[in-house]
């Protein structure tokens, strides 16, 4: 196995990097595990953070170009993403230490507060959709608190890592203190059962949540599971179906599909179904296949030619198991790895599809008699990231949202994430939060000390 960067556009082998040998991890974890212990103060950790904020600005235009070279991301997305990471790195330099401060409690036993510690080396995996935004999400909150970081990314994007790497280091990160490292799924599992490495980071599918959930579990570790979704996009009666429209398209077609809060699943109350659906079938229709460098270009290709052949088989697939395919369901010939945009409706709950993430531009569509069935559409799926409802009565907005099961909910829009904003889900879109404060306190010894008063201990068990 070996770490390769390969151009989805132009089916070009742009460089292949080896497997870093088990004596160069253990070397790392070694440092890692040393930095740990030395780790300077929080005032020199959120200046470093700081200026790997800015320097990710000054180097945006070449940053996004190796996105789009490595994933195939049309390079305006590149540019915003490379924008977004360095807002999430100068969103914990600026309020890591609001967050981290010591936080009193109120007891009844004497004075007890609670204080933020670092725990030790975190292994951090990540997903090749958003090679820099999904490492500073984990980064950010992680190298402010103190923690030490090795991090493993998806084989086929090796120049992003090196490049943020730099980045961090330029910026003044010390040695050991975050480590790209280009390792095998067993590497990582022996970092796991290391003792010294004390909790595990996952983006990533299904497939790879249980695998190094149970991993950590094991190993009686604490992780986050940022996984998949096939989020929901509700439109109501009383909402404007095309402009519902465009905000559902706008939520599918980001990363030509491929982001895991995508809005995946349409589903419109019969009065303003039809409407909806030809507004969605127009807009998709706009969409053309073309060079990702080229500003103008509205259709990106999925990530290799892999997620292509996946995804025209599981398109198929649904199909075969009773899916109408109402446009696309298609790849142009040649090197390149698009999809045409897709549109399936019909999918029965016995079809597999139903229940499943397409990680690319495909839109199930549903109709659903009244809100209480597009409720129970949305709410009848294994995941819960982040859904959508569009209605124009916000009382009625705010009491569906609370009923919808989901870890996040965005209304009278589509997904969206900005630092503020905790990131997560539910069921089997993992566990833990990404961003915020609540992402800064995952893998936070959150130690509670209290001065107790020996003359107020009434009622307690000591
Ligand atoms: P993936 O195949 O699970 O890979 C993600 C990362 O996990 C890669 O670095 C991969 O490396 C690694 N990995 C997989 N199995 C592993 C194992 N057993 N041990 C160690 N590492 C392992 O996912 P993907 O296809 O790249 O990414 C798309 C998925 O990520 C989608 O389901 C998407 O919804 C989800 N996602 C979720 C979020 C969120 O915040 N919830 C954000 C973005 C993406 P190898 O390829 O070397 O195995």
């Amino acid at each position: 196995m070996s770490y390769q960067s390969v151009n989805p556009y132009t089916g070009e082998l742009l460089k292949t990097f080896e497997l870093h040998s088990d004596q160069e991890m253990q070397d790392a974890l070694r440092r890692a595990d040393e930095r740990f212990r030395s780790f300077g103060t929080l005032e020199e950790r959120v200046a470093v953070l700081k200026k790997a904020a800015d320097l990710m600005i000054e180097r945006r235009e070449e940053l996004a170009a190796l996105v789009t070279m490595e994933m195939g991301k049309r390079i305006q997305e590149s540019r915003d993403e490379v924008n977004l990471s360095s807002a999430i790195l100068a969103y914990y330099a600026d309020n890591a230490p609001r967050f981290l401060a010591k936080r009193s409690l109120d007891s009844t036993v004497g004075e007890a507060w609670v204080e933020f510690e670092p725990i030790g080396v975190l292994v951090g995996v990540e997903p090749w959709n958003y090679p820099y935004y999904q490492l500073v999400r984990f980064v950010g909150p992680s190298f402010a608190l103190g923690n030490t970081i090795l991090l493993k990314h998806a084989p086929g994007i090796p120049q992003c890592p090196l490049a943020f790497e730099k980045i961090l280091r330029d910026a003044g990160a010390p040695d050991g203190a975050y480590t790209n490292l280009f390792l095998s799924n067993e590497q990582v599992s022996a970092l796991i059962e290391d003792p010294r490495v004390q909790g595990v980071a996952l983006t990533g599918s299904e497939r790879a949540g249980e695998s190094l959930a149970s991993q950590a579990g094991k190993q009686l570790k604490k992780s986050t599971m940022e996984l998949g979704g096939n989020d929901a996009f509700i439109v109501l009666e009383d909402f404007d179906p095309k402009l519902a429209a465009k905000y559902a398209v706008q939520g599918r077609m980001t990363n030509a599909g491929q982001a895991c809060v995508g809005s995946k699943r349409f589903i419109a109350v019969e009065a303003i179904a039809d409407e909806f659906l030809n507004e969605v079938t127009n807009l998709l229709g706009t969409f053309i296949p073309g060079d990702p460098t080229d500003e103008t270009t509205t259709l990106a290709p999925l990530s290799s030619k892999l997620a292509q052949t996946r995804l025209l088989e599981q398109i198929d697939d649904a199909i075969a198991q009773g899916a109408t395919l109402l446009m696309g369901g298609k790849a142009p010939e040649g090197p390149s790895a698009f999809l045409f945009p897709t549109i399936l409706t019909d999918v029965a709950p016995s079809n597999p599809a139903y229940r499943q993430e397409f990680f690319g531009p495909v839109v199930l569509f549903f109709r659903a008699k009244d809100e209480e069935e597009a409720l129970a559409i949305a709410n009848d799926s294994p995941f819960g990231l982040g859904g959508s409802i569009c209605t124009s009565d916000e009382k009625r907005a705010r009491k569906l949202a609370s009923k919808l099961q989901s870890g996040m909910v965005f209304l009278n829009f589509s997904a969206l994430t900005t630092p503020e904003l905790p990131f997560g889900g539910i069921k089997r879109s993992g566990f833990g939060r990404e961003l915020s404060s609540f992402g800064i306190e995952e893998f936070a010894n959150k130690k509670m000390i209290c001065i107790v008063d020996p003359g107020k201990l009434t009622n307690v068990v000591a």
